[in-house]
């Protein structure tokens, strides 16, 4: 069968383990998976109001989550490329 990726989506090493999906669980290769990193509110959004206002100054935690191939395309986390495209080793985003 041809194979769509000549190294099917991973990096070299292939040695690196494996992450577990934010959304749905699947054990996925390091190399292999999307990692997301967001600034996520510690407080609730009305509070965080208050609280400026008050003077307050609060920190943004930061998280990163890691998602399967088929999650990040479902969650538009990376979108489909064309073939030509495909062959672009930039940074997705
Ligand atoms: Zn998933």
């Amino acid at each position: 069968m041809p194979k769509k990726r000549k190294n099917s989506g991973k990096n070299k090493s292939g040695k690196d383990g494996f992450v577990q999906c934010a959304k749905c669980g699947r054990a996925v290769p390091r190399s292999k998976a999307k990692r997301i990193t967001k600034r996520v509110r510690i407080a609730e959004p009305q509070i965080e109001r208050e609280l400026r206002q008050a003077g307050a100054i609060l920190p943004r935690a930061t998280r990163s989550m890691w998602y399967c191939v088929s999650c990040a395309v479902h969650g538009h986390v990376v979108n489909i490329r064309s073939d030509s495209n495909r062959k672009n080793k930039d940074r997705l985003r």
